[in-house]
């Protein structure tokens, strides 16, 4: 049987979890949950900050190497809103992708982006690397499609031409903002860690 490494991915969302898992599989690495008691305050004002902020609590919490990204939908028309507000939006994950067609209505520019910043930090808390990727794309005018999460029903993707939550989970992992960032550490940790 493989010995993978563990590395604490600093995150309560089950389904970025699994998808980091089924981006970084082959590589050696299984990214598990923190402990319990993870509750960082995300008070910081970039993606970049609370990335930084959840890294440093999960290394704390768990004594152990550990992973955070921080992530978003920032739409050009909004001026980069959600941004890193995107959780935050609206009350549920529905009234979310309401209010932001709202905003959008009888708006021509649908240009997006998905940003994820991940941070990875020793299990002192000290930076190891952090890194940015990015997902371009544009807001649909209705939602479309049941996988993935939060705003995939209305984000399309350039060059694909259909919503995230339309595509199929291996599909989303190959261009999402999340996969662009995660090679990144994956080849610092293949360079330095391993
Ligand atoms: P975080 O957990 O603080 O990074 O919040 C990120 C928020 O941005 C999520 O709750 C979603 O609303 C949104 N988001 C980030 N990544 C994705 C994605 O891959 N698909 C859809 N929504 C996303």
């Amino acid at each position: 049987m493989e010995n993978k490494i563990k590395i604490v991915f600093a995150t309560g969302n089950k389904h970025k979890l699994q998808e980091i898992n089924e981006i970084s599989k082959g590589s050696g690495i299984e990214f598990v949950l923190p402990p319990e008691g993870f509750n960082p305050i995300e008070d910081g004002k970039t993606f970049e900050e609370n990335s930084q902020i959840k890294a440093i609590d999960a290394a704390r919490l768990s004594n152990c190497i550990a992973l955070a990204d921080d992530s978003g939908l920032c739409v050009e028309a909004l001026d980069g809103a959600p941004g890193i507000h995107s959780a935050r939006y609206a009350e549920t994950p529905q009234a979310r992708i309401d209010k932001l067609l709202d905003n959008l209505k009888q708006v021509d520019n649908r240009k997006a982006q998905f940003v994820c910043v991940m941070t990875l930090v020793d299990a002192n808390g000290k930076i190891l690397t952090q890194v940015k990727g990015v997902c371009n794309g544009k807001i649909a005018t209705k939602q479309s499609g049941t996988n993935g999460f939060g705003y995939d029903p209305v984000f399309v993707v350039d060059d694909y031409g259909m919503t995230m939550a339309d595509m199929p989970e291996e599909l989303k992992n190959k261009v999402s903002h999340r996969y662009n960032a995660l090679k990144k550490v994956l080849l610092f940790i293949k360079a330095r860690l391993l």
